[in-house]
């Protein structure tokens, strides 16, 4: 099935929508710098770790590697399996929005919680807005699933796990929050839809290139070189 938007294209779209807008249709315009490599690979550390704390879990992206748009086909059939299950980077897709959910567990009865990791020692904006978006569309894919399922689907929790400084978990749980921001994500996953229907956004830099994240489009919008990095999801 076709999707549009990303977890990591919405966050994108949030900073800057001329930076959705190059991401979508000028990807090999993005450089990365040498600082923000080194974050995601500590990012990937600490996921790592912390995805060990959860013995038995099948990763769906080793199973299915790059072929990301079969994700959630392979994550809905191992959900609708009787039994519990534990997936990480499991796929959900709704309103042309592909999510991958870090850690998903599920138990017999069919309650399922949810984990986001994050290697930050506060929960920024960003990070809500992440799980908003995450929320948004789990929640609206799961009544689907539980058609196919020997019992109800049910989201009973969506916890960020967060780093208190010395590589150990710190959680928070979000999903009253996400609940209330459906509406608004709703809004804005139409608005980025729209918008990338037309041309590309006249917006100049700022300070907004930087912030939460340091645009890979900076280059481009000054006219430098540039230099390709894909960094999807
Ligand atoms: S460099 Fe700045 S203006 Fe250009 S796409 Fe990125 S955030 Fe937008």
């Amino acid at each position: 099935m076709r999707y549009r938007l990303t977890k990591s294209k919405f966050i994108m779209g949030l900073q800057c929508e001329k930076a959705l807008y190059l991401d979508i249709y000028k990807p090999q315009l993005a450089f990365h710098s040498q600082e923000t490599l080194a974050r995601f690979r500590k990012g990937r550390h600490f996921e790592s770790k912390i995805k060990s704390m959860f013995p038995g879990g099948i990763d769906i992206s080793m199973e299915l590697r790059g072929a990301v748009q079969r994700y959630p086909e392979l994550t809905a059939r191992m959900l609708c399996e009787p039994g519990a299950v534990t997936l990480f980077e499991a796929g959900f897709q709704y309103d042309e929005v592909l999510v991958l959910a870090d850690v998903v567990q599920k138990a017999a009865d069919g309650t399922i919680k949810i984990f986001e990791i994050k290697n930050s020692q506060t929960i920024k904006e960003v990070i809500r807005h992440d799980v908003c978006l995450q929320h948004y569309v789990i929640g609206n894919s799961l009544p689907q699933l539980s058609e196919k399922s020997d019992k109800a689907l049910v989201l009973k929790s969506f916890d960020i796990i967060y780093n208190d400084g010395n590589d150990q978990p710190l959680y928070e749980e979000l999903l009253s929050e996400a609940k209330a921001a459906e509406p608004l994500i709703a809004r804005q996953v139409a608005h980025f839809k729209e918008m990338l229907q037309g041309m590309e956004p006249n917006v100049t830099t700022g300070s907004h290139c930087h912030m939460p994240y340091e645009c890979p489009y900076q280059r481009y919008c000054e006219g430098k070189a540039t230099a390709q990095t894909d960094l999807s999801f």
